[in-house]
């Protein structure tokens, strides 16, 4: 299959994963608006849809960037030249598992420290005005990102695909949890239970509350899955949530 046809064929999946998770979400809280969820809105201002149409829009066109770079990191898997296995023997389970949350903290610090550098007054009108314009954001948000953003966003991927063995399994593990914990922070609702966000372990993830704190301060809550690096940067948010 050539590039062309490949990039042709992840945009569709990457875009329908995309349209199927955020469509449940925004079914559920804003079309059904289901009596019990309404308590759980964050914010009381409800988004335009001007603003949603924007944020499909903007996310329509990262599917293809992402779409273009899993067909480049597809074509070097067929030549052999990623660290991708299939045989969950090969390193054991063990590895697996522990090699899921190595590639997220990776990922997460990636994110934290591109977003920081992406809010650099001189960068923000370029590359990151698009995914702050969603104010509250909606989880058509989830990937709204302008696409010079889009592209910063997603090289992570192929970095991390030849730096560090990882079972295929545990790639479209990644890729589908990354795509439901992003409609999620930008949900516009607080799913997760307070005594979850408060537990030991609980308090160290990032919880909706927490990202759009961030889609409203600007300058708190840059990290993507865990909180560990604006803990450690002082740049995580003074408001209790
Ligand atoms: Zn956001
Ligand atoms: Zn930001």
């Amino acid at each position: 299959m050539s590039l062309i046809t490949l990039t042709l064929v992840l945009t569709f999946l990457v875009a329908v994963r995309y349209l199927l998770i955020a469509g449940v979400f925004y079914l559920l809280f804003y079309f059904l608006k289901i009596e019990r969820l309404q308590k759980l809105k964050i914010e009381k201002a409800n988004p335009k849809l001007k603003i949603i149409k924007r944020e499909i829009y903007w996310s329509l066109g990262t599917s293809i960037i992402f779409g273009f770079l899993g067909a480049v990191v597809f074509k070097a898997w067929q030549n052999g030249q990623t660290l991708i296995y299939f045989n969950e023997s090969r390193y054991g389970w063990v590895y697996l598992f522990c090699s899921i949350g190595v590639a997220m903290f990776i990922h997460d610090s990636y994110f934290y420290w591109m977003h920081r550098i992406v809010h650099h007054p001189k960068l923000f009108p370029l590359i990151h005005r698009v995914h702050h314009d969603s104010n509250p954001p909606t989880p058509w948000a989830a990937f709204s990102f302008h696409w010079s953003e889009s592209i910063l966003e997603a090289l992570i991927f192929p970095v991390l695909v030849f730096v560090l063995p990882l079972h295929i399994g545990a790639v479209l593990f990644m890729l589908v949890f990354m795509t439901i914990t992003s409609v999620i922070n930008h949900l516009g609702y607080e799913t997760y239970p307070k005594w979850l966000r408060e537990s030991k372990i609980g308090k160290y993830f990032i919880s909706a509350t927490h990202h759009q704190t961030h889609h409203s301060e600007f300058n708190s809550n840059y990290g993507l899955y865990f909180n560990y690096w604006d803990r450690w940067m002082k740049t995580q948010s003074k408001k209790s949530y």
